[in-house]
């Protein structure tokens, strides 16, 4: 649940209005990394890539599958990565790889971010951003740097959005950061992802309806991963939520609200 619960509605709010959603890595002025993933074919559509796992996430998911990326305290790095390790392995793989994933936790709340894109960009990558859209006003100024962008629509926009990210009035920034990428002109790809419990078939065609005025792509549907979620009710009923899933991959027919997504 919610830290606190509003049922307020976000929409067409200015964005001079839109309060950041949390923290922000402030005193660091080198890019927090908690992981690299050294090649990707999945994380970029169509660029072999690099992805990078920045630290530090405002919200409270309950599906989070990386929950060890959220604090925003100096955590011990994993595997020892930091960005000066990151950096000298994309410097070696120039020529191999084609393109640079920030991923996280949520990149666009390091203030490092922009420098570190920059110097990607220097080395000829191109460069991913997967981002839940939490800090527009971060955001925004990054979108003239960024190739591409993976943006996570979590539930219909208004106060459903609470329900999941557990932060009050994240549906706010989220359309901000929406319509911004929309006037950027930048390639970019909706994510939702499903479980049962959080969004229901109707919660789904809200959510496609919304897009649609708003005139964004509709949302590739995200299967719920159990792996790492730390909310045992949603745990408890994936095994349910693959066999769907399982049955999609195959083209069996699905029950709602998969079936509208194959
Ligand atoms: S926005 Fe992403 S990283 Fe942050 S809590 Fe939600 S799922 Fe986890």
């Amino acid at each position: 649940m919610p830290r606190e619960f509003t049922s307020a509605s976000t929409r067409n709010l200015p964005l001079a209005m839109i309060p950041l959603s949390g923290p922000e890595i402030s005193s660091r002025k080198e890019l927090a990394l908690s992981g690299v993933i050294p090649f990707s074919t999945l994380d970029f559509p169509g660029v072999l890539s690099a992805v990078l796992f920045c630290q530090g996430c405002p919200w409270l998911c309950r599906y989070c599958h990386n929950p060890h990326l959220r604090s925003f305290s100096p955590q011990p790095y994993r595997d020892g990565w930091d960005w000066p390790r990151a950096r000298d392995l994309l410097v070696k793989r120039i020529g191999f790889l084609e393109g640079v994933v920030f991923s996280g936790g949520e990149p666009t709340a390091q203030p490092a971010l922009a420098d570190a894109i920059k110097e990607v960009r220097g080395m000829g990558y191109r460069v991913g951003l997967h981002t839940s859209g939490s800090y527009p006003k971060k955001l925004i100024p990054l979108l003239p740097l960024v190739d591409w962008i993976g943006l996570d629509i979590k539930a219909p926009l208004d106060f459903r959005y609470d329900l999941i990210t557990g932060i009050s009035g994240s549906a706010r920034p989220t359309r901000a950061s929406l319509e911004a990428i929309i006037a950027s002109g930048i390639d970019y790809q909706i994510r939702t992802t499903v479980h049962p419990k959080l969004l229901s078939h109707l919660d789904l065609r809200e959510i496609e309806q919304q897009l649609t005025s708003i005139g964004a792509h509709t949302p590739v549907i995200q299967p719920f991963r159990a792996q790492g979620c730390q909310d045992p009710e949603l745990v408890a009923d994936a095994t349910t939520l693959n066999k769907e899933v399982d049955s999609a991959q195959r083209g069996v027919s699905l029950p709602e609200p998969l079936h509208r997504y194959q």
